[in-house]
């Protein structure tokens, strides 16, 4: 009995945290399925990782799709925001839901989604793999292929085979001082601080770098 008050109180101080934390915003950018931006205060710029599932790429069969239906579903909406993490470049990863909609739970459930098991910890995360188990059943989405890649595998396979390309396909600089990253055209793609070499827009994207605002790579 003891016990289980305790229990009680922990998941209620939990709540009442994740309530806390909770804020709104209006989606101005989808960056691919499982990231977006949302202007907090109407006046900063945060970019949110959707927590406990993971997109298909932007290069990979379905990514423009995940993109586009996380569009559908939250640009230019008003979102809440409830933060469960911070991911290793300082983005917010958390709950996102649009028009009453949990868009982290609808991607999945439409095919557009795998759970990142690995990271999926809330109890949200039993039903979503359940959700994902039925879409791959029904082969909706993604699992219309016969063995899709799941991003996380692809994004090491991607960096395993960077060290074998050649210089000519390296075509992006990355600033180090401000982590912003350019094309080759751009006037500032030699920059003094640009020692950063990349051979794909993901690759400097999982850098944690973001694209420059002039040649918008
Ligand atoms: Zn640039």
């Amino acid at each position: 009995m003891k016990k289980l008050g305790c229990l009680f109180l922990l998941t209620l101080l939990g709540a009442v945290a994740a309530a806390a934390g909770e804020w709104s915003g209006f989606c101005v950018g989808i960056s691919d399925g499982d990231t977006i931006t949302v202007l907090k205060d109407d006046r900063e710029r945060v970019k949110v990782r959707l927590y406990g599932i993971d997109c298909p790429e932007s290069s990979q069969d379905y990514g423009t799709r995940a993109r586009q239906m996380a569009g559908n579903l939250a640009y230019q909406k008003i979102v809440a925001i409830t933060p469960i993490d911070t991911d290793r470049y300082g983005r917010t990863v958390g709950l996102v839901v649009a028009d009453g909609v949990l868009v982290n739970r609808a991607l999945v459930e439409s095919g557009m989604a795998w759970v990142y098991s690995q990271y999926c910890r809330v109890a949200e995360c039993e039903e979503w793999r359940n959700l994902e188990e039925a879409a791959r059943k029904a082969r909706r989405g993604l699992w219309e292929q016969p063995s899709p890649v799941p991003p996380w595998e692809w994004r090491r396979g991607r960096r395993a085979a960077a060290p074998q390309e050649t210089p000519r396909s390296v075509s992006y600089h990355g600033n180090t001082s401000n982590r912003i990253f350019h094309r080759e055209e751009c006037r500032f793609f030699n920059c003094s601080d640009c020692n950063a070499v990349f051979p794909s827009r993901d690759a400097a994207l999982q850098a944690g770098y973001r694209p420059c605002r002039v040649c918008k790579p």
